[in-house]
C-alpha cells in the first residue's frame, strides 16, 4: 500500500448516524444526511443511507454525479450556479434556492429533461450567507410564487441556516421567527410546507434541551454523525455521544490518517545559520529543545494543515510543515519507530475536509 492513506471506519459512521437519525425521529425531525465533507465519497453516502437516511446532500454538483447510484434522494446543499443548471437537474432531486432567476432557469431545464425538481427556499435569519433576507417579504413571496407556478418545480420546504458563516446560534427566538414567517406564507398562498428545514448540527442542542419548536421537522446534519460531536457546549451532549472522547473535536478512531516515515534521525530543534523566510514567506521562531529524534513524514500542507491533526501516539509531537513535508518529534519513543513505519493521526473536521479534497491521499474503508 502507498501512503498517506485515510482510513474511514464505516461501522462507526453508521453507528453515529443511526443513533442521530433515531434520536431526532423521536422528536418528529427528519434528517438530511450531509456527505459534503467526504467530497462525494459513495461509500460514506451509502453508509448513512444504510443507517436510515433517505436524502444525502452534497455541496458540489460534480459530487452528486459520484453518488448517483446510491439508492436515495440527492440534494445540492447550496444555490445552483446558473452555469450548472443542466447537471443540477440531472443529478439533484432537491436544491436550496434563493434567487428568482435561478428558479426560472431550474424550471426551464426541468421541463426540458422531463424531471420534477424540488426547491428548498432558503431564508436568511441573520447568519448573512445563503437565503433571502427575512425582512424582504416581497422578494420571498416572489420566489415562492415562482416555485409554485412554474412547471417542473415543486416546493420542498422553507429552510434556514445558522452558524456556518455568521456564527449566529440557533435559538428558540430566531427559530420561532422563522416558523412565524413560514406560517404567514402558508396562509397567504394557501399551502402547507412539507418541510421546515431548521438548520445544521448547531440546532441539535435545542432538541437535546427540549426547546426546539415542534414545527421544525427537518435538520440537515453532517458534522454530528461524522464525529459524534457538534460545536456547542459539551454539557448539551451528555447522554448522546457514545464515549466521552467523541465529545472532543477529534473523532477518536473513526478516521485515521496514516503517514509514512521517509526520513528518521537525531537533529537539533533549532536551525543552524541565519534565519530568513520559510516556503510560505513567513518568519519563524524555534524553541530550543536540544537534539531530538526527528522524523520526516510524507504529508504536506497541500493535503492538510498540521494544526488539524493529532498523533495517536501521545509521545509524538508535530513540529511543523511545508508544502509536502511534515516534521515530527518522536520524543520518548526510543527505538519504537523505524524508516518506513506508519504514524497514525486523529483528525478534526477541517482536516477531514481537506484530506478528502486531496488527490494525494487514498481512502480505505473498514466495515
Ligand atoms: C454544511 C451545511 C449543513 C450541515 O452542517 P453540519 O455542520 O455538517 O451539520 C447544513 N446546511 C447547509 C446549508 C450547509 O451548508
Amino acid at each position: 500500500m502507498q501512503y498517506p492513506v485515510l482510513e474511514i471506519n464505516l461501522k462507526k459512521l453508521k453507528y453515529n448516524a443511526k443513533m442521530e437519525f433515531d434520536y431526532l425521529h423521536k422528536y418528529g425531525i427528519d434528517v438530511m444526511g450531509v456527505n459534503k465533507v467526504f467530497n462525494g465519497t459513495p461509500e460514506t453516502a451509502l453508509a448513512i443511507v444504510e443507517s436510515g437516511y433517505t436524502v444525502v446532500a452534497e455541496a458540489v454538483t460534480a459530487n452528486l454525479k459520484k453518488i448517483k447510484d446510491i439508492p436515495c434522494e440527492k440534494a445540492l446543499l447550496r444555490s445552483p450556479g446558473l452555469s450548472e443548471i443542466p447537471d443540477v437537474i440531472t443529478y439533484a432531486d432537491i436544491s436550496l434556492v434563493a434567487e428568482a432567476e435561478t428558479i426560472k432557469a431550474l424550471s426551464k431545464e426541468a421541463v426540458k429533461q422531463n424531471r420534477l425538481h424540488k426547491a428548498l427556499l432558503m431564508i436568511d435569519m441573520g447568519d448573512i450567507r445563503e437565503g433571502i433576507w427575512y425582512e424582504n417579504r416581497e422578494e420571498i413571496e416572489t420566489a415562492l410564487e415562482l416555485i409554485l407556478d412554474l412547471p417542473g418545480l415543486e416546493v420542498y420546504g422553507l429552510g434556514t441556516n445558522f452558524g456556518c458563516y455568521g456564527t449566529i446560534l440557533p435559538t428558540p427566538e430566531n427559530t420561532m421567527a422563522f416558523i412565524e414567517l413560514a406560517r404567514q406564507l402558508e396562509k397567504k398562498f394557501d399551502i402547507k410546507f412539507k418541510y421546515l428545514s431548521g438548520g445544521n448540527c448547531t440546532s441539535y442542542h435545542l432538541v437535546a434541551q427540549g426547546i426546539m419548536p415542534k414545527e421544525i421537522n427537518q435538520l440537515r446534519i453532517g458534522a454530528q454523525h461524522l464525529f459524534g460531536i457538534e460545536y456547542v457546549e459539551e454539557k448539551y451532549l451528555e447522554g448522546y455521544c457514545h464515549s466521552s472522547k467523541d465529545v472532543k473535536n477529534y473523532a477518536s478512531d473513526s478516521y485515521i490518517l496514516k503517514c509514512e516515515i521517509i526520513e528518521l534521525r537525531d537533529k537539533p530543534t533549532v536551525p543552524v545559520g541565519e534565519l530568513g523566510l520559510d516556503s510560505f514567506m513567513k518568519t519563524k521562531t524555534f524553541n530550543d529543545r536540544g537534539i531530538r529524534r526527528q522524523a520526516v513524514i510524507a504529508l504536506g500542507f497541500q493535503d492538510v494543515s498540521f494544526e488539524n491533526i493529532h498523533p495517536a501516539d501521545d509521545r509524538i509531537q508535530v513540529d511543523g510543515q511545508t508544502s509536502n513535508h511534515t516534521i515530527i518529534d518522536l520524543g520518548d519513543t526510543g527505538n519504537d519507530y523505524r524508516l518506513g513505519d506508519i504514524i497514525d493521526f486523529e483528525i478534526d473536521y477541517t482536516a477531514l475536509m481537506t484530506i478528502c479534497n486531496s488527490a494525494n491521499i487514498s481512502k480505505i474503508f473498514i466495515d
